[in-house]
Formats: structure tokens, C-alpha cells, sequence
């Protein structure tokens, strides 16, 4: 239940949401950095983003419960919904747990998946699970769910992601759209995304990118607010801060939100 208070519920497209951004900055201690404007004009919509741990989140977007890359302990899910849909990235251990997956009651969910993922899941999840490839589109529970490719680009990355193996995705409902990067670096994918409303974007070091090419690439496809996440690498914490910095300056328009995906 602690994450609870950590839980951020924003109204999407409402109609004066200059004044509502302006007053949630200094509403809001987690708020690194905000913009001046938002000048969407959508209908309301509730969307509310829980972060669990680095990659892992619960998000709730209208009623709908979407687990992103659930890992770690069972009750880290307790005082949430069982998910409607789960959404993984890779293969990795901190993107895909079975033992998770097996501990948490998944018999209403769709599990959207990359192939390389689906190989490794028991056949007790076959029903549930869409494969989705890199560019594919499937639509469930009335959003549209496409893969995005990830994947590193500096030479001595490589070997993290390869292209193809792991999927980015964005949701998208009533027009509005969600982009998790998963693990990558500024590809060109990224860089080109469109009308993206909020984007969750990785930035540690040595498995994704630098904050200084997620900023970049950020301000590059513009969404309407960014989440830094998966900011943990070896050498401990990125400089979140920094990221926020640069983006506010690169484009002040671009919100900038701090969750606390390290709670321990
Ligand atoms: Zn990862």
C-alpha cells in the first residue's frame, strides 16, 4: 500500500490545462521539471501510472489494469486489480519472472509478448499470449497495443539488445498514446514516434543509453510528458535530474515527471 501515495493520477486533455500543469508544479514534489503548456484538446480521460521497481509498473487508464514487465515479490501487486492486460519487453530478469507471472492471478489477462519471450513462457500461458513482432499492431480490451522496436546502438552494447528480440510498445486509446521504451538506446524508431501523450524512457548505463541521448531523442518526438524509468545501471543511479534539465531547456513545453521506481 505504500505505493499508494506514490500512485499519480492526471487528467488527460482537460480544457484549461495550462493552469492545471502550472498548478501541479508546485502541487507536486515529484516534479523535477514542468512545462508551460499542454495544449492538447482531448477528451478527459484518467489514467494513473503506479511505479513498482525499474522497469515494472501498474498502470490503470480507465478502468483498464495493465501490468508492464511484472517482476519481483507477489505482494508488490496486493493492493492492485488482477491486470487485464500484461505487457513484457524481454528476457531479461528485470522484464520477465515466470515465478511472478505464476504467483499473480493472470486467468483474465492477455499477455502480449515478443517471440523470444513467448519461448520461454510454460504452455499454461499459450491461451493468453499474443505475440507481437517488432512493427506488429494488435488491438484488445479496446486499445491498440503496436511493437516498437529496442535495441542498442553504441559498439560495446550490442550484445544487451539485439534487434528484433525485444519490443517497445505503444498503447493507444481514444487517440491518446502511451510509449514504454523498454530497453534501448535513441534509435531512429523512437526519434520518429508521433503524437505520443506520455512516454516512459530508460536511461542507464552500461545496458540502455545516457541521459544526455534519452534527452535528446525526447525532445526530438516531443511527447506531452516523459517519465524517466529504468535508470538503475551498474555504476547505481542515473543522473535523473540532468535529464530533466536538458529536456526542460531543449523544449519547455515537454513535462518532465520524477516517480520513485527505487523505493528500497
Ligand atoms: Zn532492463
Amino acid at each position: 500500500m505504500k505505493h499508494t501515495f506514490l500512485t499519480l493520477l492526471f487528467l488527460i486533455g482537460l480544457t484549461s490545462c495550462k493552469n492545471n500543469v502550472q498548478k501541479e508544479s508546485s502541487d507536486d514534489p515529484n516534479l523535477v521539471s514542468s512545462s508551460q503548456t499542454m495544449e492538447n484538446n482531448m477528451e478527459q480521460d484518467e489514467f494513473k501510472v503506479t511505479p513498482i521497481s525499474h522497469a515494472t509498473m501498474v498502470i490503470d487508464w480507465d478502468g483498464t489494469v495493465i501490468y508492464v514487465d511484472p517482476v519481483g515479490d507477489s505482494g508488490s501487486y496486493a493492493g492492485f486489480e488482477d491486470p487485464d492486460l500484461i505487457l513484457i519487453t524481454d528476457i531479461h530478469g528485470d522484464h520477465l519472472n515466470i515465478e511472478t507471472l505464476e504467483s499473480l492471478e493472470t486467468s483474465g489477462a492477455k499477455i502480449i509478448v515478443p517471440q523470444a519471450v513467448a519461448d520461454k513462457l510454460p504452455s499454461v500461458f499459450d491461451a493468453q499470449v499474443d505475440v507481437l513482432k517488432n512493427g506488429d499492431y494488435k488491438e484488445r480490451f479496446d486499445f491498440g497495443i503496436e511493437a516498437i522496436p529496442m535495441y542498442n546502438l553504441r559498439p560495446e552494447a550490442l550484445q544487451f539488445h539485439s534487434k528484433g528480440r525485444g519490443n517497445g510498445y505503444v498503447i493507444e486509446k481514444d487517440g491518446k498514446r502511451v510509449y514504454i521504451s523498454g530497453d534501448t538506446e535513441d534509435i531512429p524508431e523512437m526519434r520518429t514516434l508521433e503524437s505520443i501523450d506520455i512516454a516512459f524512457v530508460c536511461m542507464n548505463l552500461p545496458y540502455t543509453m545516457t541521459v544526455v541521448s534519452a534527452a535528446d531523442a525526447v525532445i526530438e518526438f516531443q511527447p506531452g510528458v516523459v517519465y524517466p524509468y529504468h535508470y538503475r545501471g551498474t555504476e547505481g543511479l542515473s543522473d535523473v535530474s540532468k535529464f530533466a534539465e536538458l529536456v526542460s531547456d531543449g523544449n519547455p513545453d515537454i513535462k518532465v515527471r520524477q516517480l520513485d521506481w527505487y523505493p528500497e
